[in-house]
């Protein structure tokens, strides 16, 4: 098979196990029509997904990929996914994608059409050495419109749930583009920075790092929380708060970390240019991509 790979999954309850789940994937081609035009996650953006990194064959964090997933079901009051099920499919297409080198896993499940989700996971190579995880990015500012909060008062939100809906977050990269920047950090509307449009925000503070914490506001971080185990390992205090927007201009290092980019040191916030720490990111992406 060619990447990039396409499993198709049959929904199957959340506790089936045996013959129902060994029977309940097919590989599909890449352009292959799999989406009814009437699927409510095409329509509406009305699912969730999960992306995960892969180096060298083998995939990172997938606990902590399927925990979200079943979280984020959850939230939006999707049937839950078999876990079993999802890991398998994992394997499956991990065993399509190359050895060696750079790829990412998609899993989507969405709330289909007529009340049976559709669900598929995608591997795909991924092309280029990424040079912003050394050279880094430029952010801007740009307001979510609501305050750090809002998880707590209007969970029909769904701000901590990983959906389908992605089209505010990429509006948002490209103001950052137009604005000269590379990425963005939104903000709540009292002041405090919440996370970037596709990235968890990392602060390093003498040896103190620093991550808003999810309950203001923000989806809950694979990259952000194995950095944690790494840099705990090093000697550094990990710690989850709020954080007023004033800190990311005097952190002494401040990165944007996700599964697939990996940390991406902030060089510059609002065109001003920031203190960065380029051992320090290095070993990060050393112990992320090991
Ligand atoms: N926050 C948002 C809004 C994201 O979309 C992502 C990843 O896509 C992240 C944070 C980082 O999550 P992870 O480290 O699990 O990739």
């Amino acid at each position: 098979m060619t990447t990039p790979v396409v499993l198709l999954l049959d929904p199957i309850p959340a506790d089936a196990v045996g013959d129902a789940l060994a029977e309940s994937f097919r590989f599909a081609g890449a352009s292959d029509p799999i989406l009814s035009a009437f699927d409510a996650g095409a329509g509406r953006g009305d699912g969730i997904f999960e992306t995960l990194g892969v180096n060298d064959g083998r995939a990172r964090g997938i606990d902590a990929h399927l925990d979200r997933f079943a979280a984020s079901a959850t939230k939006l009051d999707l049937p839950q996914p078999n876990l079993p099920q999802w890991r398998a499919a994992i394997e499956r297409v991990l065993g399509e994608l190359p050895r060696t080198g750079q790829a990412s896993i998609r899993l989507v499940l969405t709330r289909g059409n007529g009340g049976t989700p559709t669900c598929w996971v995608t591997g795909s190579i991924v092309d280029g050495d990424f040079p912003e995880r050394t050279t880094g990015i430029r952010v801007v500012t740009l307001s979510r419109g609501y305050a750090n909060d809002v998880g707590e008062h209007a969970p029909w939100l769904l701000v901590g749930a990983k959906t389908l809906s992605y089209a505010v977050n990429m509006a948002a990269l490209r103001e950052a583009k137009r604005r000269g920047a590379d990425d963005a950090v939104f903000v709540s509307t009292d002041g405090f920075a919440l996370e970037g449009p596709t990235s968890s925000l990392l602060l390093r503070q003498g040896d103190r790092i620093v991550t808003p914490a999810i309950q203001h506001g923000i989806l809950a971080g694979t990259t952000q929380a194995d950095l944690f185990d790494v840099l705990t390992a090093e000697g550094f205090t990990c710690e989850s708060r709020r954080i007023d927007t004033r800190e990311l201009l005097r952190s002494d290092a401040a990165w944007l970390v996700s599964s697939v980019r990996l940390a991406a040191p902030i060089t510059a916030v609002d065109g001003t240019d920031v203190a960065t720490d380029p051992e320090l990111t290095a070993r990060m992406n050393a112990a992320l991509l090991g």
